[in-house]
């Protein structure tokens, strides 16, 4: 497939994946190499055109992260973004040094209008600034095309030679006219064509799939998440029922779930594949019983999982290709793309699954940002309900119960979760707030219902806003709707007489709840 490329060049900075975004959404296709990566291998992706990131390091400093000054003599066209400019200045002979003020934040910036990156831009723009060091002095045939009050070079360009250095993000949202900026880079500098669609994507993948399946056996892990649901969605689309799809469900899915995912990819549903559902429910509660470390949980839940997913494998029979919903955060977090430092280990990235008996695996969102994941759901036909339901952990409500996880309390959180979702849907909220969920919490405490003592549990509500989950803030639901929540689940959910709203944003707190 010839997909023309850009390259995104990782310095450390926190905007990475971010600035990769920005350029599909442009419908461009990038991926994110670390500054460390050799020339050679960059030349031969021939790339319409090379972004530098921004980073931590100061680009003089001894061990900064750097780059040769062959990169910008490729004739391939570059833009530095806030280090990534600095840098660019500095290895080309002009110099970068302390800013004598720092700007931090939303700042206006003025713009060259008959500079190519910004053209359609207003001529005071606001943008969004994080530096300690500025441009002092621009490389020879550099011009500077914006500035700050505080800024002198605020972005410069050498358009002889396709070079270009913003020292603000445009990739920042707060950027307000970023996404014009990079569109300018991408379409009036590189001259990219824009093939990058989804719908071709789609198409393209799935004649990839069935080329390379053949009359191969395919098997499938099916969560109900987004990923595997797209996932198996496509492979259906293309090998039909050489596809089986597992279907594990450990009893700590939201309410009603497990019909949900069923009456979509079970036998009833639109899709022809061979689809097993495990009632597992008492094995995994048998197995959490005395658990009450939320790591140890989550170990536990992972491991029946493989086992209930390698017995029903057994039972196939040897396959020849296994599907994983990898996406490209995953891969970029593993530190097999980008600079960044490894967040987490994926375990499904690089190292191959032992437990079953296969030749191969496909990992056909391997490319894609979890909005590209849920924008190829949709090409593909999978109901919005399912393309934009919450993000909800693999080990499912076994974390948001703290402490022992026991089938009555599965019942009880999920109840109140179910309450708390209805009328944030009924408040026309849903859409508005990033991830909200009930979580039940190991305190009991004295009540009185109908006269009576009770000595029963504390749910507590989480509602958060969040960009990229890293950070999140509290969403602020109004009382009416808070107070309408917490009636209902004490007066609906039996061994509930307290309801707790969790004010704790991230950091300190995560989002979830264990
Ligand atoms: N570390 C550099 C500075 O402080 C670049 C920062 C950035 O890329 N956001 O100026």
């Amino acid at each position: 497939m010839n997909r023309e490329k850009i390259v995104v060049i990782d310095f450390g900075g926190q905007y990475n994946q971010l600035v990769a975004r920005r350029v599909r959404e442009c419908n461009v296709y990038c991926e994110i190499y670390s500054y460390r990566t050799n020339l050679e291998q960059i030349k031969t992706m021939n790339p319409k055109g090379i972004i530098l990131t921004g980073g931590p390091d100061s680009c003089y400093a001894p061990g900064a992260a750097s780059c040769g000054r062959e990169l910008f003599e490729l004739g391939i066209p570059v833009l530095g973004l806030c280090y990534g400019a600095q840098l660019m200045m500095h290895v080309l002979g002009g110099r970068v040094g302390p800013a004598p003020v720092r700007e931090y934040g939303k700042i206006e910036v003025t713009v060259d209008k008959s500079a190519k990156l910004f053209g359609d831009v207003s001529e005071k723009t606001i943008c969004w600034m994080s530096h300690n060091d500025y441009i002092e002095e621009m490389a020879s045939g550099f011009r500077a095309v914006a500035r700050t009050k505080d800024c002198p070079v605020a972005a410069a360009q050498c358009e002889e030679k396709n070079l270009y250095a913003i020292q603000f993000h445009p990739e920042v949202l707060h950027t307000q006219e970023g996404t014009k900026m990079i569109r300018n880079f991408l379409y009036e500098v590189c001259h990219c064509e824009g093939n990058w669609k989804m719908d071709a994507f789609v198409e393209n993948s799935i004649s990839a799939i069935r080329e390379k399946v053949g009359s191969g056996k395919v098997l499938c892990a099916l969560s109900g998440g987004v990923d595997s649901s797209v996932a198996a969605v496509m492979l259906s689309k293309a090998v039909g029922e050489q596809l089986t799809c597992v279907f594990v469900d450990h009893g700590l899915l939201r309410k009603n779930e497990g019909d949900e995912v069923e009456a979509v990819f079970g036998p009833d549903g639109p899709y022809k594949l061979n689809f097993i559902r495990v009632n597992a429910q008492e094995r995994f509660y048998e197995k959490l019983k005395g658990a009450r470390e939320p790591e140890q949980k989550r170990k536990i839940i992972g491991e029946e999982f493989i086992r209930v997913f390698e017995e029903e494998a057994k039972k196939i029979g040897a396959v020849d290709f296994l599907v994983q919903g990898t996406i490209y955060p995953d891969v970029v977090e593993s530190g097999l793309g980008g600079e960044s430092a490894v967040i987490k280990s994926h375990h499904n990235v690089g190292g191959l699954p032992d437990y079953v008996d296969f030749k191969e695996i496909i990992e056909p969102l391997r490319d894609l940002f979890k909005d590209e994941v849920r924008r190829a759901g949709l090409e593909l036909g999978i109901p919005e309900k399912l393309v934009y339901r919450q993000p909800f952990p693999g080990p499912g409500l076994g974390i948001r119960i703290i402490g022992e996880v026991t089938a009555e309390k599965v019942v009880m959180v999920q109840e109140a979760d179910a309450i708390y979702r209805e009328e944030i849907a009924k408040a026309g909220l849903d859409k508005g707030i990033g991830q909200y969920f009930a979580a039940l919490t190991n305190m009991r405490s004295v009540g009185v219902m109908g006269d009576e003592r009770t000595y029963d549990y504390a749910v507590a509500l989480r509602a958060v806003n969040t960009v990229d989950f890293m950070t999140a803030e509290v969403a602020e639901i109004p009382w009416d709707v808070l107070g309408k929540v917490a009636s209902r689940i004490v007066n609906e959910v039996s061994g509930v007489s307290r309801v707790l709203y969790d004010v704790t944003q991230k950091p300190p707190g995560t989002i979830e709840f264990e």
